[in-house]
């Protein structure tokens, strides 16, 4: 899935004016597929589009900005993983312009070597 699919939206601070301070998208998962208003994922960037400090205005966003790779939605590389899971939604990451779920490590080791 590529992020340009996901109704992506750059973050703007109505404030300065500033723009590309992080990045709104659409829930890529299962959860939202169906959903007439799919739920949707805020992710300030640590180091934003313009060169300039990271977005501090929106405390519900919480203390953690992603470093960021690409500066187009085709091209976005988020360093980290982004994670909706403990409100039910998506887990994954956004590489290179597309999206991926997370993979569980249990899922990964199902039908491998037993531990003991
Ligand atoms: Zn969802």
């Amino acid at each position: 899935m590529r992020l340009v699919d996901l109704n992506p939206r750059w973050m703007v601070d109505d404030a300065t004016g500033r723009s590309g301070l992080g990045i709104e998208f659409d829930c890529p998962g299962e959860c939202c597929s169906r959903a007439a208003r799919k739920a949707q994922f805020a992710v300030p960037f640590m180091n934003p589009l313009d060169g300039g400090e990271s977005f501090s205005l929106r405390p519900e966003l919480g203390p953690f900005r992603w470093p960021r790779d690409g500066d187009t939605f085709e091209t976005l590389t988020l360093i980290s993983d982004v994670d909706g899971s403990l409100n039910g939604h998506w887990r994954g990451f956004v590489r290179d312009g597309k999206v991926s779920r997370h993979i569980p490590i249990a899922d990964h080791a199902a039908g491998g070597d037993d531990a003991r």
